[in-house]
């Protein structure tokens, strides 16, 4: 049985800020089915585009990516907030959708060349992916895809990432 997914989005008017519409994820992760299916979705994704590496922004860009890596037998690299990383890092800073932030990633997380899946859970203005993106390819790697749970629409978020391979499971 094929779920609708939406119905396992949560929305919270006026959350973090007043006038934003947070959607949450966190039904869909609770139910193993609506988890599963979603993840199932983006392996099959990823299989096509022959990705051998996922790398996802801190915090659920993690929750996206992980199983995905780990279905493939592939690593995940996380791209963490300022003083995570233990090592040398490379660095990319970005505007949200509600404040600004930088995201790190370890310099020998990716080997150039290396196909390169970005996951997160939502894309809102883009800055995240696209910062995250930067980072891939500052290693020189290739970004075969980007993939999210849900994407909002009226954000343009994909006019971010123009040329990019974009999956979201689901539209607002
Ligand atoms: P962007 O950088 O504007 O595309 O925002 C996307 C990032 O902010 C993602 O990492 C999301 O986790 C988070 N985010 C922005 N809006 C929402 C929302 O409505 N629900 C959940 N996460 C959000």
């Amino acid at each position: 049985m094929t779920l609708d997914l939406k119905d396992y989005v949560a929305s919270y008017p006026d959350f973090p800020e007043p006038g934003i519409l947070f959607r949450d994820i966190s039904p869909l992760l609770e139910n193993g089915d609506a988890y599963r299916q979603a993840t199932n979705e983006i392996v099959d994704y990823a299989k096509k585009l022959n990705v051998d590496m996922v790398v996802g922004p801190e915090a659920r860009g993690f929750i996206v990516g992980c199983p995905v890596a780990y279905d493939l037998n592939i690593g995940f690299a996380p791209a963490r907030k300022k003083g995570k990383l233990p090592g040398h890092t490379v660095k990319a800073t970005y505007g949200l959708e509600y404040g600004k932030s930088s995201l790190y990633l370890h310099d020998d997380a990716i080997k150039p060349g290396q196909r390169v899946l970005v996951t997160d859970d939502l894309l809102a203005t883009g800055g995240t992916i696209a910062a995250t993106i930067q980072l891939v390819e500052n290693l020189g790697g290739v970004v075969a895809g980007t993939v999210f749970f849900v994407e909002l629409m009226d954000l343009k978020g994909r006019d971010k990432i123009k040329g990019y391979d974009i999956l979201s499971l689901m539209q607002y």
